[in-house]
């Protein structure tokens, strides 16, 4: 579904993505972990087309949204083409970034109105299908201010999903949420990795990523240092620093 290969991507003199290389099949999930400023969050963005890489190859469901010729220079696909591409992505961020103006099931419908030009009458049933899903669909005419972190976060999950996307990318999805309200997001994660939902999640979470991703990424200074199944990787950390980062943790 991704096969990104040895991106390379700097802010200004900095290399914040050293070469690194990400290959998820349909149904995996992948969780990523490592200290902060690590280069997790730019890697994501990479993917899908938030932030341009310096440098490597992404290949998304076979489609090539950016590749390197031999001298060096990195080539994106041409406009229509990259939205196209970017479109089988949801992502949620740590901030839920849902829009304070309109409801919630306003915020949903936005994008496959806008974007993918659908019906309301189309999209309203597929809305409150996943309001149910998550658990919200008392909510649905409420304003984000009326929600707390961990419904709002649920909410941008099922507006993410909403768009239909093959691969949902998350960023620390539960790291802006008080400890009591991270379970209800989880649990609306885990649920949809029973789904067969490929997924690519950015986390701090270690039982989430013992528990529900297949493979761990651990992340150090821009490189991946480690990737393995998650049960032996948190069981039996090969390199001193995921070590290290992992007694920090636990
Ligand atoms: P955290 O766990 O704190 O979210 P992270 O692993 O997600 O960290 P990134 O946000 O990817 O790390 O940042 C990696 C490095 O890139 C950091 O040194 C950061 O300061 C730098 N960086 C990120 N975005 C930008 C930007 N837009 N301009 C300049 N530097 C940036
Ligand atoms: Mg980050």
């Amino acid at each position: 579904m991704i096969n990104a290969e040895n991106i390379h991507k700097r802010f200004g003199a900095v290399e914040v993505l050293k070469g690194v290389s990400l290959q998820i099949s349909k149904g995996e999930v992948i969780a990523v972990i490592g200290p902060s400023g690590s280069g997790k969050s730019t890697f994501l963005r990479c993917l899908n087309h938030l932030e341009t890489i310096d440098s490597g190859r992404i290949e998304i469901e076979g489609a090539v949204l950016a590749s390197t010729d031999a001298n060096g220079h990195c080539h994106y696909a041409p406009d229509a083409e990259v939205r196209q591409i970017c479109r089988k992505m949801g992502m949620v961020f740590q901030h839920f970034n849902l829009f304070p103006h309109l409801t919630v099931l306003q915020n949903i419908i936005e994008a496959p109105i806008t974007v993918k030009g659908m019906k309301r009458e189309e999209i309203i049933p597929v809305a409150e299908e996943l309001l149910r899903k998550v658990g919200l669909f008392p909510k649905r005419d409420s304003y984000p201010a009326r929600l707390s972190g961990g419904q709002k976060q649920r909410v941008a999950i099922a507006r993410a999903l909403a768009m239909e996307p093959d691969i949902m990318l998350f960023d620390e999805p539960t790291s802006a949420l008080d400890p009591e309200l991270t379970g209800e997001v989880l649990r609306a994660m885990r649920q949809l990795a029973d789904e067969h939902m490929t997924m690519l999640v950015v986390t701090h979470e270690m039982g989430f990523a013992r528990e529900v991703a297949g493979k761990v990424l651990f992340m150090d200074h821009g490189e991946i240092i480690e990737a393995r199944p998650a049960a032996e990787l948190f069981a039996n950390p090969e390199h001193p620093r995921t070590r290290a980062f992992l007694d920090n943790m636990l």
